[in-house]
């Protein structure tokens, strides 16, 4: 079995990842001390990036912006330096362009993708928890933006997020790929899912893989993680082993089949950004910026006689 974890690089979202210093967000003096050297990304209410002219990262200053913002969320320091994150509509600034996660994952340095997945994924969790869910009052966010707090009843509630598992199912020759309905033509990846409450991630993934293509797994091995703030999941990358059944497509696929390594190979080969046509050979894979490419390439790698 497999047993190499994701280095850096292998996939958006994790290198570079920011001092989270959660000792300042009960220190409002000195993040306020902090705020004019600071850089704010800023994000408009789509959650896309403010961008300059050539779409690369717009960050100001904070003394560019005046006073803190209300709800700012202070990130972390790199090297010392503060990062904040803002909503684009709090400041009296503009920018000549928006980007969004996708397009910056695979176009920005990866140090600034990772800090625009989290500013994206933090002011999401704020846009849909201005209410409490226990009394339905007023939230208010303090530490620094980390922690609700119902101005109600008091009640604490934490950021979000939501756990969800994605396996490369082999049946030791094979690899289980499915496509959903409007992704682009003959893009296929591995299955995904998200956890239920009372479940083990290990039921997760048999469970998944069973309702979306009928296939039974038999055990999985966990292997790599991805933050994957669209808007607020956590990727839990596992490798299983199954049965090997014949595939039927359950409500959440449009296709899914067993692909030999070379079909793999070929798919991982091509030039992932140049669209394929309808009658074209050959199956196109995800994106690079995205753990379900990774784990095809391992898959590939420890079943397929290497890339
Ligand atoms: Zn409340």
């Amino acid at each position: 079995m497999i047993a190499t974890q994701a280095q850096p690089g292998a996939f958006a979202f994790l290198e570079g990842a920011l001092d989270r210093a959660d000792h300042l967000r009960d220190a409002p003096d000195a993040l306020a001390a902090r705020w004019p050297q600071a850089k704010v990304i800023l994000l408009d209410d789509d959650c896309h990036a403010l961008a300059d002219d050539a779409q690369r990262m717009f960050a100001v200053a904070g003394d560019a912006l005046g006073g803190m913002p209300a709800n700012a969320v202070f990130l972390g320091l790199q090297d010392d330096q503060a990062w904040f994150a803002a909503r684009a509509a709090t400041v009296d600034i503009e920018a000549p362009q928006r980007i969004d996660l996708r397009a910056a994952a695979a176009s920005w340095p990866a140090f600034e993708a990772g800090v625009f997945a989290q500013a994206r994924a933090v002011l999401h969790w704020h846009a849909r928890h201005r209410h409490c869910g226990v009394c339905g009052g007023d939230v208010q966010f303090v530490r620094a933006g980390w922690l609700g707090r119902c101005a109600q009843c008091g009640s604490e509630h934490y950021p979000r997020t939501d756990q969800a598992i994605i396996a490369a199912v082999t049946d030791g020759e094979r690899l289980l790929l499915g496509r959903q309905v409007g992704w682009p033509p003959k893009r296929y990846s591995v299955l995904a899912g998200f956890v239920e409450p009372g479940e083990s991630l290990e039921q997760t993934v048999a469970r998944e893989v069973h309702e979306e293509s009928g296939v039974r797994v038999i055990d999985c091995q966990y292997l790599a993680s991805q933050p994957w703030p669209f808007p607020g999941s956590l990727m839990l990358g596992f490798i299983a082993r199954a049965h090997p059944d014949e595939p039927v497509a359950g409500d959440e696929l449009e296709d899914v089949r067993w692909f030999d390594a070379d079909q793999v190979r070929a798919g991982l080969a091509r030039d992932w950004a140049t669209p394929m046509a309808d009658d074209e050979p050959g199956i196109a894979l995800s994106p690079p910026i995205s753990i379900a490419r990774w784990l095809a390439q391992r898959w590939l790698a420890e079943f397929g006689g290497g890339a």
